[in-house]
């Protein structure tokens, strides 16, 4: 059942513009990954909340073509890709290790679902790209897993890469027994550096700061993943006495961009000998990681160029 109030990311700007924000709701895209691919519940869970803290950052960036989030670690769970195209496609897959994910569990030293992520992940890094195609630069962003919560690691980035002033909270609902439709969620405050000072000829851009900062912290899951709610409602709790403006600006589905080509050209990248270890009786059946879809080559195909 698709709710419209989810599925979305709204842009909104409070205290006369001097901090904007973004705030992203995922439900159905998330049931479609899982669809798709089936996981373990702890992998589901890091995924989802990946997925929501890829689909806030790239909601913060201006971009024709491809937004990309990565982490590589040692870890259990020792790849996430999530792409977040333009336009609101949104796929995502992990690699993991679901031996080692039940012992990291043993270690845990709390059961707490929002600071799993980086316990699971290991040592390693996170990163992000954007892609707008050839001719164009790349650029990416890059910073160690390090801190209690997935969250923690991207405020790290702010302060250190961007140094701009940024808080977020990322809200994960886990599914019922036996169901897959996990939910997640993001919001997100960042303080503008050009507009320091004051906002009007009153009223301390700090201290305005410091209690936009407590509002948002106040924003509790069971209002996030209220169905009945919209984004604005929500928005408008938190944040009505500071001339609050909002908008949605993109609507999330699920797609996979892969193809029988692409993967073609994967293989055909590969070394005979890597080609003859993959065949079985002359065929090579390859599946992707995204969204499950097969693909069956001949041997013939992929070692003629
Ligand atoms: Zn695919």
């Amino acid at each position: 059942m698709l709710n419209q109030n989810f599925d979305t990311c709204a842009s909104f700007h409070i205290n006369n513009g001097a901090f904007f924000g973004r705030f992203v709701r995922l439900d159905k895209v998330l049931s479609d990954i899982f669809t798709h691919r089936a996981y373990s519940p702890t992998a589901a869970g890091i995924l989802a909340e990946s997925t929501a803290l890829a689909a806030l950052l790239s909601g913060i960036i201006k971009y024709d073509g491809l937004f990309t989030f990565q982490t590589k670690s040692d870890g259990p769970v020792g790849m996430i890709v999530v792409d977040v195209s333009s336009d609101g496609t949104i796929r995502a897959s992990a690699n993991y290790d679901e031996d080692r994910i039940n012992a990291a569990k043993a270690l845990r030293k709390t059961e707490a679902l929002d600071e799993a992520t980086p316990h699971f992940l290991g040592n390693g890094y996170l990163a992000f790209t954007v892609d707008q195609g050839s001719g164009t630069q790349i650029y990416q962003g890059v910073v160690d897993i390090r801190g209690k919560t997935l969250a923690d690691c991207a405020i790290r980035y702010f302060q250190q890469s961007e140094q701009i002033e940024t808080h977020l909270k990322l809200y994960l609902q886990k599914p019922a027994e036996g169901q897959t439709n996990w939910k997640a969620a993001g919001i997100l405050l960042q303080k503008l550096p050009e507009k320091g000072g004051k906002i009007d000829n009153e009223t301390d851009i700090v201290e305005a700061w410091n209690e936009a900062v407590i509002f948002l912290d106040s924003l509790r899951s069971d209002e996030v993943f209220n169905p009945e709610l919209s984004s604005r409602d929500i928005l408008h709790r938190l944040f009505h006495a500071h001339d609050l403006q909002t908008e949605i600006i993109r609507h999330y589905k699920f797609g996979c961009r892969c193809s029988r080509d692409k993967l073609q050209n994967i293989l055909q990248a590969m070394k005979p000998e890597e080609i003859d270890s993959l065949a079985e009786k002359g065929k090579i059946v390859a599946e992707c990681s995204f969204c499950g879809q097969k693909y069956s080559f001949e041997k013939g195909e992929l070692l003629k160029q």
